[in-house]
């Protein structure tokens, strides 16, 4: 690993060099999607942000084990202990097993994430298929001393925690401080401390999702599956934790306090946290009324869009940012993204098509340097864009003839724009690719269909049939006209 990865830490609160446990192994775990609605902007930032860091790591030699977890049971509203639960609300809405929404909305999500050219991650666990892992981590911190039970509820006791560990070192919030924001929160009488948060609730009768445990009939707290998810694939200590800022507090804080409790050792080296998506200055999110979905800026079906934005046309604009900065959402701001992303990709059209001279006047070393420096430090893509722009120019300048480069350089200029800008950004271009691609598959079924338009003249019937039916396999339907055969795809 040539690479000195330097990245900041939420726990330091200062950039660290990153250096991980046992390389090249790299544990990497970020909170993923509670899956009861589509996902929208605020779901693409922390989604796009870790796949650059996943991308990155592994570009510079890291065998990463990457877990995005699926939060399926416990998320009740409010992100409060009390409150329906997420999931079950919407079942209850729409009159579905919670189960179907969980997979409804799971599938949404994964065509929305492959839309926008965001890898799946090594693994991917549902809160709800880790319920005996939970149980099994709350007994822990039982024995631990660091929890109690009351009425089949199972409460994490934050003040007893704290009087041995810090409970606010990743949010450098104060226990005081913490109790005085909560005291106003009444209905949880019976736990011992308004700061103490729950391990295991006891469900209602018409609460649906619901497990037996040794407390009660009931369900986890919502911070316990990322404690459970994360040490069970990743090891009680492990690499980097990632998520959104708004997870800061009390989520992480509440993950280190849980694993701590039950293992007694450091739970995670390195936090990592993405900044918040706004509209004129407010967060975005699902329970603002301002949220727009991934689908809405896709097809441009929202009042708040000038017209649809593509996919990536949204990564560029994600990546423009560097990640702890707010990115401010406007239709300007996204039709900049969509000219400088069609600017990138005219740039490497360019540089396929150079010709080399016998000598170089333009810096390819440099520019590669300044490129892996950029990503090197905290993972500033903005800074890493602008040093590819400036390659841009370089490649315009060499196709006027304004400079020369050298065989040896322009393959070295290919092999930057190529891992850069598709690699490890994750840009596609768009534009070119659905229309090649429509050009070459039109070609294709054509040149079959004339094959057995000619197995029909000489009477094989079953090798014209076959290949009807192998089309109808890949979707593409096969009608005989009076005119010859027509094909359409179907979605
Ligand atoms: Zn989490």
């Amino acid at each position: 690993m040539d690479n000195k990865i330097f990245l900041y830490n939420t726990l330091s609160r200062k950039k660290e060099l990153f250096e991980p446990m046992s390389p090249p192994h790299v544990g990497l775990y970020v909170c993923g999607p509670t899956v009861y609605g589509d996902a929208h902007l605020g779901h693409a930032r922390p989604a796009i942000t870790f796949d650059l860091v996943f991308r990155y790591l592994q570009h510079v030699g890291y065998k990463v084990r990457y877990v995005r977890n699926i939060t399926d049971v416990g998320h009740l509203e409010n992100d409060a202990d009390a409150g329906e639960d997420k999931v079950g609300k919407k079942a209850r809405l729409e009159q579905l097993e919670p189960m179907e929404i969980v997979q409804y909305y799971t599938n949404r999500y994964h065509k929305n994430m492959e839309q926008l050219n965001v890898l799946p991650p090594s693994i991917e666990p549902h809160a709800s298929g880790h319920i005996i892992d939970q149980i099994g981590m709350v007994g822990k911190i039982l024995d631990s001393g660091y929890a109690y039970e009351i009425n089949g509820n199972v409460y994490f006791d934050v003040v007893k925690y704290n009087a041995d560990h810090n409970y606010g070192k990743l949010s450098g919030r104060s226990i005081e401080e913490t109790l005085e924001n909560t005291r106003e929160l009444a209905g949880q009488d019976e736990k011992r401390n308004q700061v103490d948060f729950a391990l295991w609730k006891k469900a209602a009768p018409e609460h649906i999702m619901r497990w037996p445990s040794p407390w009660s009939d009931g369900f986890p707290g919502w911070h316990l599956e990322c404690s459970v998810m994360s040490c069970k694939y990743l090891g009680d200590t492990f690499d980097i934790h990632g998520g959104g800022m708004d997870l800061v507090f009390p989520h992480h804080e509440s993950e280190i306090a849980q694993a701590v409790a039950a293992n007694g050792k450091e739970h995670v080296r390195y936090w990592m946290h993405n900044n918040m998506i706004t509209i004129d200055g407010q967060k975005m999110g699902k329970s603002l009324n301002n949220s727009i979905t991934l689908d809405e800026f896709f097809t441009g079906n929202h009042a708040a869009l000038e017209k649809a934005y593509s996919p990536i046309t949204i990564r560029f604009f994600i990546l423009q940012a560097h990640y702890r900065s707010t990115v401010d959402f406007s239709n300007e701001a996204l039709l900049a993204a969509e000219k400088g992303l069609k600017r990138m990709m005219a740039g490497v059209e360019t540089l396929n098509a150079l010709q080399p001279l016998e000598s170089s006047t333009v810096d390819v070393e440099g520019l590669r340097k300044k490129c892996y420096g950029a990503l090197n430090d905290d993972f500033n893509s903005p800074i890493a864009i602008a040093h590819l722009f400036d390659g841009v120019r370089m490649i315009n300048s060499i196709k006027d003839g304004k400079e020369k480069i050298s065989e040896i350089d322009l393959d070295l200029l290919k092999k930057l724009f190529n891992e850069f800008v598709y690699d490890i950004l994750g840009f596609i271009s768009e534009e070119l690719e659905t229309k090649e691609d429509s050009k070459m598959v039109d070609g294709l079924v054509q040149t079959i269909l004339d094959l057995r338009k000619e197995a029909k003249l000489r009477k094989d019937f079953a090798t014209a049939d076959k290949i009807r039916d192998d089309l109808g396999n890949l979707n593409i339907e096969v009608k005989d006209t009076k005119d010859g055969a027509v094909w359409q795809m179907i979605r």
